[in-house]
């Protein structure tokens, strides 16, 4: 088989989808594979490491004669009418966001797989991309909160005097939200977390973070371990308990998320007035609405004095080793997918099936056929295929 590897679409994407080890291990499985000339320079993967571990470096996207492509990010309309037709596309192609794509990727026959589409189940944690990506989201948090905020995270005794420590509350304790607590306490900070989850609390206080009680709810867990969507009324309930907490914080880091829903709306207007000039808040869920009602993705926002930032895609700023996880994630998941130096689907494989976007022409993903096909559409279109 032949993949390719391009230097991501996206302007700003730093990362890349293959290193020069997880390219030497598609070589050792007897496959060829293209990068593209300067795929991984901003991730500090040169030309030469790529073609000293077997890739041929190509100088244009070679997105017609592959048989598989690794991307990091959703790949667009004018690159989908460019593939194979029954080539695989696999990366973080973001699907909710892009339905329009995900129908072209059915109707063009190509086999998609979204990484974020993976069960988070034992056996698929090598191929866990979310995880490795939102572990460095929730590390750079705190390390762009700490660059921003005009105040020391440890406690200092100096001979000009003794500096308090920095008191950081953490919203969301979730992969990001435990690296956050984690990468903090190791600067010094008091730690201050809250989630919804009654799981949480004990990784919490292992991670010598202080846990804040949540409010009394009937289930804010699903059957899979993520939160539930909570109501309005829980909502202003937990934004009253959070209120004297965030007050006295130099620093907020808000990760809460609920799956395939916009994120929880949990520090309001008031909340940062009632902030210190100075404090920073950085709001890791700026891209699926925000978890402050003052953040706008991607920008800065100055509110009396208080600095939130919605930065959209934080793993990016740490491309190498985002790169290098990245690149095992999905290598896993291209190996257990192999079959004889094929890509052959096992539809009764859990993590196959879960990731698996699209297939022979269909929509395959459950959730996706009935987001966009609607369920009558979804039943004729399963029949049809049949
Ligand atoms: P996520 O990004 O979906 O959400 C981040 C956190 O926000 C979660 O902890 C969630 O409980 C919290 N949250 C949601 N609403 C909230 C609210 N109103 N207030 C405060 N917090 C709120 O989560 P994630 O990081 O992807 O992980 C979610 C779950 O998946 C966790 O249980 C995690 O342990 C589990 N997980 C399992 C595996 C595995 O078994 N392979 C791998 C990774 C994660």
């Amino acid at each position: 088989m032949l993949f390719f590897i391009p230097r991501e679409p996206d302007a700003r994407e730093r990362r890349v989808a293959a290193t020069p080890e997880t390219v030497g291990r598609l070589v050792e499985h007897e496959h060829a594979v293209a990068v593209e000339a300067g795929a991984g320079t901003e991730a500090a993967f040169t030309d030469e490491a790529f073609t000293a571990a077997g890739a041929q470096i190509v100088a244009a996207a070679a997105w017609d004669e592959a048989d598989a492509v690794l991307t990091v990010g959703p790949i667009g309309p004018e690159i989908i009418e460019q593939l194979k037709t029954g080539c695989a596309a696999i990366g973080l192609l973001d699907p909710y966001s892009h339905q329009e794509e995900v129908k072209l990727l059915a109707k063009r026959g190509i086999t998609s797989l979204a990484l974020e589409l993976v069960p988070r189940i034992t056996r698929a944690q090598t191929m866990d991309a979310l995880s490795s990506q939102a572990s460095i989201a929730g590390y750079k948090a705190v390390l762009l909160a700490a660059s921003r905020l005009g105040r020391y995270f440890p406690l200092l005794m100096t001979a000009a005097g003794t500096v308090p420590p920095s008191k950081v509350v953490i919203i969301g304790a979730g992969v990001a939200g435990l690296q956050a607590i984690a990468t903090a306490k190791r600067l010094g900070a008091v730690v201050e977390v809250s989630d919804i989850r009654p799981a949480v609390k004990e990784q919490v206080q292992s991670l010598g973070g202080r846990y804040i009680e949540a409010p009394e709810a009937e289930a804010a867990e699903d059957e899979g371990g993520y939160a539930k969507e909570m109501g309005e009324d829980f909502l202003a309930r937990q934004r009253e308990l959070l209120a004297r907490h965030i007050a006295a914080a130099d620093v907020v880091i808000t990760t809460a998320q609920v799956p395939g829903r916009p994120a929880p709306r949990i520090v309001s207007r008031e909340m940062i007035e009632g902030m210190k000039p100075g404090s920073v808040v950085i709001d890791l869920a700026a891209s699926s609405g925000g978890n402050c009602e003052l953040t706008r993705a991607d920008e800065e926002v100055n509110h009396d004095g208080v600095l939130i930032l919605g930065p959209p895609n934080l793993a990016a700023t740490m491309a190498h080793d985002a790169s290098t996880l990245y690149a095992r994630n999905i290598l896993a998941l291209v190996e257990h997918i192999l079959d004889e130096g094929k890509l052959a689907i096992d539809a009764a494989d859990d993590v196959q099936s879960g990731a698996l976007l699209t297939h022979g022409g269909e929509i395959v993903n459950p959730s996706m056929r009935q987001l966009i096909l609607g369920e009558a559409a979804a039943e004729n279109q399963g029949s049809a295929g049949d």
